[in-house]
């Protein structure tokens, strides 16, 4: 697979509230793979937000399986531990490094035609995705002034680079940039 192409999600979402989970379904996949921070919630977070454990809870009885991939160590995050209890999370996952999500595919035993990844980081949880050969969908990460020092200096090459690829912009959950875009877009006076 051409680089590049490795880096182009199948899908773009606001968040993971707004991913449409049954045309998932109807077109056969049968597992998600969630990357945690800014994902789920806002990096480092210790515990998932009530609406979060309910779609989670939700997507689980719908008859998806559920897994779970972080690039983080995951200590000091016992509340977050005990709400992801029911599925399993492979901390320290190396991110893009396929090995961890062919061991997820193992543990929830689906294939990667059946299997969806779900994250913020283009460099990370996509790339790592296509190259494992699951489908991906690149979300805008929850809050972007919480990443990480590593993830804060990729996401302007990040955005080069899903627009290069999609057309499209993430759209950030960012007030200060929104506003900044209301600005640029409205008409001179
Ligand atoms: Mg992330």
């Amino acid at each position: 697979m051409k680089p590049l192409r490795a880096l182009r999600p199948d899908e773009i979402a606001p968040s993971i509230c707004e991913i449409d989970y049954e045309r998932l379904w109807r077109t056969g996949y049968r597992a998600l793979i969630f990357d945690i921070d800014n994902t789920l919630g806002e990096w480092g977070c210790r515990a998932l937000s009530e609406p979060t454990e309910i779609l989670l809870r939700e997507l689980a009885a719908r008859g998806f399986s559920l897994g779970f991939l972080s690039n983080d160590g995951g200590q000091d995050r016992p509340r977050l531990k005990e709400q992801l209890r029911a599925w399993p999370v492979l901390w320290r996952a190396a991110k893009p490094r396929t090995r961890h999500y062919k061991n997820m595919l193992e543990l929830l035993k689906t294939t990667e035609t059946e299997t969806v990844m779900i994250g913020d980081q283009l460099f990370t949880d996509i790339w790592g995705a296509k190259r494992a050969g699951l489908y991906a969908i690149f979300v805008a990460p929850v809050s972007p002034k919480t990443d990480s020092v590593w993830a804060k200096l990729r996401r302007p090459l990040e955005r080069v680079v899903l627009r290069l690829l999609t057309g499209k912009d993430a759209r950030y959950d960012d007030p200060d940039e929104r506003e900044h875009e209301d600005r640029k877009s409205a008409p001179p006076h």
